[in-house]
C-alpha cells in the first residue's frame, strides 16, 4: 500500500507528493503552484486518482483484487 501520491496539476505542471489519507478520500485538492482548485475527473472518486502517480489506498485495494476490499467512495 503506497501512501503517497505526486499529485501534478493539469493547468501548470506543478507537482507535490502528498500523503493520502487511508480512511477517506479527498476530494478537493488546491495546486501549490498556481491556486487552483482541482476536482477529480468524472468517473474518479478523488483527486489522487485523477492527478495523483498513485490512486487512493482504496482503489489500490480495489485493484490489486482485494476481497472485501471496500470502495471508499464508488
Ligand atoms: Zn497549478
Amino acid at each position: 500500500m503506497l501512501l503517497q501520491s505526486t499529485i501534478t496539476c493539469p493547468h501548470c505542471s506543478v507537482a507535490k507528493t502528498e500523503t493520502m489519507p487511508t480512511d477517506a478520500c479527498q476530494f478537493f485538492y488546491e495546486c501549490t503552484g498556481c491556486g487552483t482548485k482541482l476536482k477529480p475527473k468524472s468517473g474518479d472518486c478523488c483527486v489522487f486518482c485523477s492527478y495523483g502517480s498513485v490512486p487512493c489506498p482504496p482503489i489500490q485495494e480495489v485493484r490489486a483484487g482485494k476481497p472485501g476490499a471496500a470502495s471508499c467512495c464508488a
